[in-house]
C-alpha cells in the first residue's frame, strides 16, 4: 500500500507544520501542533511538533500557524443537475416538491447538466470536500453524455469522485411517482449503466473516478430494475445506492405496493449488504437498523435537506451504537439550496440533538468522522482515504481559526464543528492543491457563477414553455 516511490527520494513532499491536526484515525489522535508530510499523492506521516529539517525534496513548507488540518471532507450523495432548478417548490413535502419539479427536470441537457456540476462542485470543493459524489438519474431521450459531462467536470475541478449512475423506469402509467416522459425503460437503464461502469469505473487504490449502480428509489424504479441493478453490480465488482426511507409517504407506498416497508423490500431485491449504501433512513424501527448493521449497509446522512423537507430526523446515534457505517450528505441543492458540506457537521450534531438522545445524540469528534471517515466507510474506501495516517491519500484540509469567527474558541475541532463555516486555505486532493486562500486554483469561479445563471435561465425557459 505504501509507495515505493517515497523511499527512493525521488517524490516530491509537501510539509504542512505548526497546526493543530485532527487525525480521525481509530483512536481519534489529535495534535495541538504537529505536522503532516505529503509525499507525492500519498501521506507519509503526522506527528507532533515540526516535521524534520533534513526531509529531502521538500518543494512547499507551510507554515500552520492558527489553522487545524483535517481528513478533507467525503460527500456520500448528492444530485447536481438540481443546482439550477434552486430556490423551487420551497414549502412542500418530498412527494408534492418532486412532483412540481420532475417535468422542469426532464427537460435538462448536456450543457444544462455541465454547469451545474461545475457549480455543485465548486461549492464543495471550495467548502473543504476533496471526495465529491453525485446521483444522478434523470436521462431524457437525445439530452446528450450526461454521465460524461458530470465526470469530466470532476476532473477538471481534481477532486476525487464517485457517479452513482442512476436511473428511473417506473412512471405514473406502473404506479410510480415520475410522469413516463421523464424516464428510461428497464433495458435502457441497464445498459446505459454498464456502458458508464465500463467506461469510467478504476478499482485502483488511488482511483479519481469511481462508478456506482444507482436505481432512483422504491417509487421511481421497478422491483426488477433494483433486481437486475443488484446483479450487474455484483458482476462488475461495484457498489449500490439508492434512497431509501427518507419519508412517510415513502413507507406508505412501500406497504401498499409491495405489501411491506422499504427496508424489507430492499432486503427481498438484493438490497442490503456491505456493498450498499442508502441516502436518508430517516423512517427506520429497530429491526431496520439491526437489519442495516447485519448486513453492514451503509447510510448518507442528509440532515438539511430532511430538514427541508419536512421528512423528520434519522436516527444516526442508534445506527452509530449498532455499527451502521454512517457519512454525510448535501443531497440535491433543490433541497438544499447551500450546496455546502462543511455546514452539515454542524446540522447533524444540532439535528440529532433535537432527537430522542437530546444532547448526548452527537459530539464535535463524532460530527467530524460523519463527514470524514464515515464517508470513506459508505464509498468503500476507508483503506485509502478518511483519515490522515501514513500510506493513505493525501487528501486533506486546512482551516483558517484565527479569525475574529473563531480565534476565542480554544478547542480547535469545536470551532470548526460548533462555529461558523470555516475558511478553507488550502485543499489538497492527491497531492494536489484544489483550494488556495479561499479560491478554488483548478477552474474559474467567475465564469462558472456565469454558466450556471444562463444554463438556469435557459431551462427555466425551456420548462415554461411546456
Ligand atoms: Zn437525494
Amino acid at each position: 500500500m505504501a509507495p515505493s516511490a517515497a523511499r527512493t527520494g525521488t517524490v516530491e513532499r509537501i510539509v504542512i507544520e505548526n497546526c493543530a491536526i485532527a487525525t480521525v484515525d481509530a483512536d481519534d489522535t489529535e495534535y495541538a501542533s504537529g505536522h503532516v508530510v505529503v509525499a507525492g499523492n500519498r501521506i507519509e506521516s503526522v506527528g507532533a511538533g515540526k516535521a524534520p529539517e533534513s526531509l529531502a525534496n521538500v518543494v512547499r513548507r507551510i507554515d500552520g500557524t492558527g489553522h487545524l488540518v483535517t481528513p478533507g471532507l467525503i460527500n456520500t450523495h448528492h444530485h447536481y443537475y438540481q443546482w439550477i432548478t434552486r430556490g423551487l417548490a420551497t414549502d412542500h413535502n418530498l412527494f408534492d416538491w418532486l412532483v412540481a419539479l420532475y417535468p422542469t427536470w426532464a427537460r435538462i441537457d448536456e450543457p444544462m447538466v455541465r454547469a451545474a456540476a461545475q457549480g455543485s462542485l465548486a461549492m464543495m470543493a471550495r467548502g473543504g470536500v476533496t471526495t465529491a459524489m453525485d446521483h444522478h438519474y434523470v436521462y431524457p431521450q437525445g439530452s446528450g453524455d450526461l454521465s460524461g459531462a458530470i465526470i469530466g467536470s470532476a476532473r477538471e475541478m481534481g477532486v476525487r469522485f464517485t457517479l452513482a449512475r442512476g436511473s428511473m423506469d417506473r412512471g405514473t402509467s406502473d404506479g410510480g411517482l415520475p410522469p413516463d416522459f421523464a424516464v428510461e425503460s428497464l433495458e435502457g437503464a441497464l445498459a446505459g449503466t454498464e456502458e458508464t461502469i465500463d467506461k469510467h469505473h478504476d478499482a485502483s487504490f488511488d482511483a479519481m473516478t469511481q462508478i456506482a449502480v444507482a436505481p432512483c428509489s422504491p417509487f421511481s424504479v421497478t422491483t426488477e430494475l433494483l433486481r437486475q441493478g443488484a446483479e450487474l453490480a455484483r458482476r462488475k465488482g461495484v457498489r449500490l445506492h439508492t434512497h431509501g426511507s427518507e419519508t412517510v409517504e415513502e413507507e406508505e407506498f412501500c406497504k401498499e405496493l409491495f405489501g411491506m416497508g422499504p427496508t424489507d423490500y430492499f432486503e427481498s431485491t438484493g438490497w442490503l449488504g456491505s456493498d450498499v449504501w442508502m441516502a436518508h433512513c430517516v423512517h427506520m424501527n429497530d429491526s431496520d437498523i439491526a437489519a442495516f448493521a447485519r448486513t453492514g449497509t451503509g447510510v448518507a446522512h442528509c440532515p438539511s435537506s430532511n430538514a427541508r423537507l419536512a421528512a423528520g430526523i434519522a436516527r444516526v446515534p442508534d445506527m452509530l451504537r449498532a455499527g451502521v457505517p454512517v457519512g454525510l450528505g448535501v443531497d440535491g441543492t433543490a433541497s438544499n439550496e447551500s450546496g455546502e458540506l462543511h455546514t452539515e457537521l454542524r446540522n447533524a450534531l444540532l439535528i440529532n440533538r433535537l432527537g430522542a438522545h437530546r444532547e448526548a445524540a452527537l459530539n464535535a469528534r463524532q460530527a467530524l468522522r460523519l463527514g470524514t471517515y464515515g464517508g470513506a466507510q459508505v464509498l468503500g474506501r476507508a483503506d485509502a482515504i478518511g483519515s490522515l495516517e501514513p500510506g493513505k491519500l493525501a487528501d486533506l484540509v486546512m482551516w483558517k481559526l484565527d479569525t475574529f469567527a473563531h480565534s476565542s474558541i480554544a478547542d480547535p475541532v469545536v470551532a470548526l464543528v460548533f462555529g461558523a463555516a470555516a475558511p478553507v486555505t488550502l485543499s489538497l486532493v492527491d497531492g494536489k492543491t484544489v483550494v488556495e486562500g479561499n479560491h478554488l486554483t483548478t477552474v474559474d469561479e467567475d465564469a462558472i457563477a456565469r454558466s450556471t445563471r444562463d444554463e438556469a435561465q435557459r431551462l427555466a425557459r425551456i420548462a415554461a414553455q411546456g
